[in-house]
């Protein structure tokens, strides 16, 4: 249950409580629209992640855009969504525990499904039929068998696994995303595209095909799909533009469209104000939010209920708008998006996926 009772639609922004999960629809409609466009123009699929939304009604929306379906880190996060109507969903992480992949297998079921696997001892336990892509570490670091190789061995044996059937390459490079200069994020991706292109040649080579490669975020799908490389980008927090996104050099060209609204409650006249949102609020683990339309303003610490702010000439019970610093981990924060439009709330959406850490 919801710990706050959402507003009641129409309700002026100005009299919505704090702190709030703030959608202004105009600029994050604009957001979706630029993606897809996009993407179409350069003939390439689009596979939005979710983890950044976490809301069927987000999904959906992207979907009727042109996304061919969407993204999910966790299968939580993808029963919650497949539960809210979306229909195709690739989970682009590891699911290696047994009672995991039994609830995966049944979302199967009700919905296409895929998963990815970077291990050959987690092949014997993936449950039948599957579509299964093979992750490779294209430099992140993260997830993901060596590509070349290994990463060929790993699809002969999914390939050769009845009813599972090979999908594809994963090749992701998440430290690429936020690497401020663009030439260095360019560099990254261009390795990380030929690390991809390498692999799947050696696939094709052994007679596995190997038509879907994904991978690509927001920080660097403006080069995967120039890359002849990737066939699917899986963009997530370009719908937002947070404000660590917002600190690249040559950021991708997307608005602010996600804030955390709050109030100035305390105003102790030593320069600075007192706002009643702060790390339980505002995730702060990519750098503090900043003031959205104040530049000179520094939101200096963060505490659990309380955010310090220097540099401003704001007044007790002023209401105003932090850029989150990391938009995904501050969705997770809250029960519903407070969809604003002409200065009113227009709808409320549930995060449906809030907390989904299975
Ligand atoms: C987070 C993530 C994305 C999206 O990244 P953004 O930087 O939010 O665009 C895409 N793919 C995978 C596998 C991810 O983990």
């Amino acid at each position: 249950m919801a710990a706050t009772l959402p507003p009641d639609i129409g309700t002026p922004l100005a009299d919505v409580e704090t702190p709030a999960l703030m959608l202004d629809l105009d600029a994050f409609e604009r957001n979706l629209a630029h993606m897809a466009r996009t993407a179409a123009a350069a003939n390439i699929r689009l596979r939005p992640h979710a983890k950044s939304h976490k809301c069927a009604e987000i999904a959906r929306r992207q979907m009727a855009l042109g996304a061919v379906g969407v993204c999910c880190q966790k299968v939580s996060e993808a029963e919650a969504l497949i539960d809210g109507g979306v229909t195709d969903v690739l989970v682009s992480n590891e699911v290696v525990d047994p009672p995991k992949l039994r609830r995966l297998a049944a979302l199967a079921e009700r919905a296409t499904v895929a998963v990815c696997v970077d291990d050959e001892r987690v092949v014997p336990l993936l449950p039948t039929p599957l579509d299964v892509l093979v992750e490779i570490d294209v430099g992140g670091n993260r997830c993901g068998i060596a590509p070349g190789e290994p990463a060929l061995r790993l699809a002969e044996r999914i390939a050769n696994t009845p009813n599972l059937r090979f999908g594809g390459l994963h090749a992701y490079q998440g430290a690429a995303q936020h690497i401020r200069s663009p030439v260095d994020r360019a560099n990254a991706a261009a390795r990380a595209a030929h690390a991809a292109a390498h692999t799947a040649d050696l696939l094709r080579a052994h007679g596995i095909p190997c038509n879907l490669i994904t991978g690509g975020g927001s920080g660097t799908y403006q080069f995967d799909i120039t890359s002849g490389v990737y066939t699917e980008i899986q963009p997530g927090s370009y719908i937002f533009m947070d404000a660590d996104y917002a600190r690249n050099e040559s950021p991708p060209p997307f608005e602010h469209s996600l804030f955390v609204y709050t109030q100035v409650m305390s105003a102790p006249g030593h320069g600075y104000v007192v706002v009643d949102a702060g790390l339980k609020a505002s995730a702060v683990d990519s750098g503090m939010p900043t003031v959205d339309g104040c530049p000179m303003v520094s939101y200096t610490r963060a505490s659990d209920e309380h955010g310090v702010l220097t540099g401003g000439t704001f007044r007790l019970r002023d209401k105003l708008r932090l850029v989150p610093g990391h938009c995904d981990p501050t969705v997770n924060l809250y029960d519903y998006y407070v969809a604003i439009r002409d200065g009113r709330v227009e709808a409320i959406w549930p995060v449906d996926a809030r907390g989904a850490l299975t």
